[in-house]
């Protein structure tokens, strides 16, 4: 599923029918590292036009989740 369309709620097959999954990476969001994501059709193409910096910016709920898969297990043990 799309990890964009799953964190704001929205069913990707309304919008894309059988189209497949895309596999994309994101560059910025991790120092010295790649992010991995799962995007549908119509997300892959927003990526791909507008830039990674401002789709994490219009989708902050994935940005918030990639954020929070950054932390170890001892650092949420102090966040709560
Ligand atoms: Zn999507």
């Amino acid at each position: 599923m799309c990890d964009v369309c799953q964190e704001e709620g929205r069913d990707p097959r309304f919008h894309n029918g059988k189209r497949p999954m895309q596999f994309c990476r994101l560059y910025r969001v991790y120092k010295s590292q790649v992010a991995n994501i799962n995007l549908c059709h119509l997300h892959a193409i927003e990526l791909f036009c507008i830039g990674e910096t401002r789709f994490l910016e219009s989708h902050p709920r994935l940005a918030l989740r990639l954020h929070r898969s950054t932390r170890t297990s001892s650092s949420d043990v102090f966040a709560f």
